[in-house]
C-alpha cells in the first residue's frame, strides 16, 4: 500500500542521514521534498501542509540540527508525526459493544467491501471476543446482496436474520433488534444498503435505519484505494448520519495511501480496521505505529 511513499521518503531521509551535519535549510529543502511525497501518494494538502510545518519546527531548532545523528532525529521526528496524523492525539479504544445486544451498522458505497468486511468483523468478534454475533442484510435493493451475506454467514458459522421477502430496511433493522435480544446475541451487525453515489435516497434510508437501530457503533467501510475521494466519502457519511470509525478496504492493493493518512485529521474519525483481502480473515486492527513503520521501511 505505501510502497512508493515509502520508496520516497527512503530516499530523502537516507540522503539527510548520511549528511552528517545539517542546517536549517537542508531540513527544509528535505521537508519540501517530503510534502511532494505525501501529496503524489493522495494526502490531502492541508494534511501535508500541517505535517511538513509541524515536522520542520521540531526539526530546525539547534537541539536536532546540532546533536550527535541529526538525520535520525529527524525520521524520529517524522515517525512520531506519522503516528499523529494517523490516529490524532487519543489512544484508540475498543469498539463499544459491551450491554447486549449491541448493535453496529455497516454504512458505505456500494462495491466498498461492506457485506465481506461485515462478515469479517463478525468472525472476529466471535473468534476472538467470543461473542454471539447476528448479521443481517439490510440490502432490500438487491436480493443477492442479502443472499451473499448469507452465505459468508455459513462460511464463517455466524447466524444471519432469515430473509423475508417485502419487508424495508427499517422493519428489517426493527426485527433484527427484537431477533437479537430473544436469541440471546451480543452484537448484531446490520449490513446497510449501498449506492454506487451518495444520494439523498441512501442517505435517508440509512437515517431512518440509525433511528431505529440506534447503534452503539456507525462504521463506514471506505475503498482505500481512492485516496481522498474515501474522505470526503466519509466526510459526507459523518454529516449524514455521524459514524465512529473506518475501515479502510484493499489496503492489499498497490493504492497510494492517502486515505490512511487524511482520514483521521480531516474526519476526526478513527480507523479501526483494514481490509488486506478477500479472506474472511483478512482484516486488521488499524495500528498507528505499525503503519508508520510501514512507511518508513
Ligand atoms: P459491497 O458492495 O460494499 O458490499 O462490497 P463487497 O463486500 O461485495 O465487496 C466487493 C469486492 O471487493 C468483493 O469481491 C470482495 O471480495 C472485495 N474486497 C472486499 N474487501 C477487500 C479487501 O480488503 N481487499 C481486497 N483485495 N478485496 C476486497
Amino acid at each position: 500500500m505505501f510502497e512508493n511513499l515509502s520508496d520516497r521518503l527512503g530516499g530523502v531521509f537516507d540522503r539527510l542521514t548520511k549528511q552528517g551535519a545539517l542546517s536549517e535549510d537542508d531540513v527544509t529543502a528535505a521537508m519540501r521534498e517530503v510534502r511532494v511525497a505525501l501529496l503524489e501518494a493522495d494526502v490531502s494538502l492541508p494534511v501535508a501542509r500541517s505535517f511538513v510545518k509541524s515536522v520542520t519546527a521540531k526539526a530546525t531548532g539547534a537541539a536536532v540540527t546540532k546533536s550527535v545523528s541529526p538525520g535520525q532525529q529527524v525520521v524520529k521526528i517524522v515517525h512520531d508525526e506519522l503516528i499523529r496524523v494517523l490516529q490524532g492525539d487519543d489512544a484508540p479504544e475498543a469498539l463499544r459493544i459491551d450491554n447486549p445486544p449491541a448493535p453496529i451498522l455497516m454504512v458505505g458505497l456500494q462495491g466498498s467491501g461492506k457485506t465481506t468486511t461485515t462478515a469479517k468483523l463478525a468472525l472476529r468478534l466471535k473468534d476472538r471476543e467470543k461473542k454471539r454475533v447476528l448479521m443481517a442484510s439490510l440490502d432490500t435493493n438487491r436480493p443477492a446482496a442479502m443472499e451473499q451475506l448469507a452465505i459468508l454467514g455459513q462460511q464463517i458459522g455466524v447466524d444471519t436474520l432469515p430473509i423475508v421477502p417485502g419487508q424495508t430496511a427499517p422493519q428489517i433493522a426493527q426485527r433484527a433488534k427484537t431477533q437479537a435480544s430473544l436469541g440471546g446475541y451480543d452484537v448484531v451487525l446490520l449490513d446497510t444498503a449501498g449506492r454506487l453515489h451518495i444520494d439523498e435516497t441512501l442517505m435517508s434510508e440509512v437515517q431512518q435505519v440509525r433511528d431505529i437501530a440506534q447503534p452503539r457503533e456507525t462504521i463506514l467501510v471506505v475503498d482505500g484505494l481512492t485516496g481522498q475521494d474515501a474522505v470526503n466519502v466519509a466526510t459526507e457519511f459523518d454529516g449524514k448520519v455521524g459514524i465512529s470509525g473506518v475501515v479502510l478496504t484493499r489496503m492489499d492493493g498497490d493504492g497510494r495511501g492517502g486515505a490512511a493518512l487524511s482520514m483521521r485529521a480531516i474526519t476526526g474519525k478513527p480507523i479501526r480496521f483494514v481490509g488486506l483481502g478477500e479472506k474472511m480473515d483478512a482484516l486488521e486492527t488499524f495500528d498507528a505505529q505499525r503503519v508508520a513503520g510501514r512507511i518508513l521501511g
